[in-house]
């Protein structure tokens, strides 16, 4: 029997996401998350075939990732997906930072565990949860493939120009200071999805992409290649985001430092998790800040034109960067089901060839769709990202290629 299953594992602080997926067709086997790690209130969510059995739970202390996965690999158990199966061909790891070295997925050994350690410095919330995951992954089943997918992979064609901060640099190369970019694995599957819905290779296509999550990040995309993002050394520069304020004069941290009396841990909690949407208006959801704005909330409503604003300056940025534009593709969260956010960040836009016709913009749907009016010169498109699915494919792609 040939293996095609790959489980994906998203490996957080206190907490892990998995999927489980038939790569013969894509199709979800079981998704789940455990939460709280490490706290007596751990939880476990467990779905069978995705949307369509049903979810169990479980909760009380998982003490780490180590009991958590064991908990998960029993959960998959009882449904007869084991990861004692043979039917297992790789686990795939979400890995936030894979700097400059990891430009592919990567098969890991104990020399890629040691260079993802060597970057913890410059991602230090997230690369050592992802490591802790995939050592626990690798101590359960020690034969299989363990593959690292990185966030920043799709980024790393950026060029110079685009990736070096205007900065000394000797300081920046000693402290491994540049645009590294993030969202990388959706940034990838969105923009190749967004040329195949254009019925086009993504070799012919210019795409700018704009992922709208509750972190949130623009790309410059020439011909299935990424020429810039809007993210840097860290995932807090560009957009305006649920938390995160993005762009910032850098100059405001030296002014709360020395006029405002707060200690770089307090700068950083608050640009990190206190600004955006939150810091403007108190909510980062989306939903709840239209409702607000449609009973007239003016906080809620600047929070939104604040946002609206910098995601223009973007794309008009991106425009420019890429010189011929094919389509803007609105994804995550926001950008798939927020119309009124695509309509305001295109309104007015017609020089550039950007429009959305408002009952297509308007309309529900799940699949990928073009919501400019026909025969615009940009499509301007809703194009659901699937990272999971992404990380499966470049997974079981590497895993194939190892095994032909
Ligand atoms: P992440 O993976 O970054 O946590 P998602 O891509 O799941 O985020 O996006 C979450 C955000 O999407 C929510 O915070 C909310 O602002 C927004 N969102 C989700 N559904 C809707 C909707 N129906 N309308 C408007 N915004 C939505």
């Amino acid at each position: 029997m040939t293996a095609t299953r790959v489980l994906v594992l998203n490996s957080g602080s206190s907490s892990l996401k998995y999927q489980l997926l038939d790569m013969r067709d894509g199709g979800r086997l079981a998704v789940g998350l455990v939460e709280r790690i490490g706290e007596r209130t751990s939880r476990l969510r467990h779905t069978p075939s995705a949307g369509g059995g049903e979810s169990r739970e479980r909760t009380g202390a998982i003490a780490d990732h180590d009991a958590a996965l064991k908990a998960v690999a029993e959960e998959l158990a009882r449904d007869g997906l084991g990861l004692d199966s043979p039917e297992l061909a790789a686990i795939g790891h979400r890995v936030v930072h894979g700097g400059r070295r990891f430009t592919e997925p990567t098969v890991v050994d104990d020399a890629v565990l040691a260079e993802i350690e060597r970057l913890i410095p410059v991602a230090p919330l997230h690369n050592p949860a992802n490591l802790t995951g995939i050592r626990t992954a690798r101590a359960l089943r020690p034969d299989l493939p363990q593959v690292a997918v990185f966030d920043t992979a799709f980024h790393t064609t950026m060029p110079e120009s685009a990736a070096r901060y205007a900065i000394d640099v000797e300081t920046a190369d000693r402290h491994r200071i540049r645009r590294y970019g993030f969202h990388g694995t959706s940034h990838a599957f969105v923009s190749r999805a967004t040329a195949a819905l254009l019925g086009r290779a993504p070799e012919d296509v210019n795409v700018i992409v704009l992922h709208l999550g509750n972190g949130a990040s623009a790309s410059a995309v020439r011909g299935g290649t990424c020429v810039d993002t809007s993210m840097g050394l860290t995932p807090l520069e560009g957009l305006v985001m649920g938390t995160r304020s993005g762009d910032v004069d850098p100059a405001v941290i030296f002014h709360l430092a020395r006029v405002g009396d707060m200690s770089i841990g307090e700068i950083d909690t608050l640009l990190n998790k206190k600004s955006g949407l939150t810091g403007l208006c108190g909510d980062n959801d989306m939903r709840e800040i239209r409702r607000r704005i449609d009973e007239g909330d003016e906080r809620a409503r600047l929070a939104f034109d604040i946002y609206i604003h910098r995601l223009k300056k973007y794309i008009g940025a991106y425009c420019a960067v890429l010189g011929r534009v094919d389509a803007v593709a609105f994804t995550a969260g926001v950008g798939e089901n927020a119309a009124p956010v695509r309509e305001a960040a295109v309104a007015g836009l017609d020089q550039l060839g950007l429009a959305v016709d408002p009952e297509l913009n308007a309309a529900r749907a799940d699949g990928p769709r073009i919501v400019s009016p026909a025969g615009a010169r940009v499509a301007v498109a809703v194009v659901p990202t699937d990272e999971e699915l992404e990380i499966a494919t470049q997974t079981y792609a590497l895993v194939g290629k190892a095994n032909s």
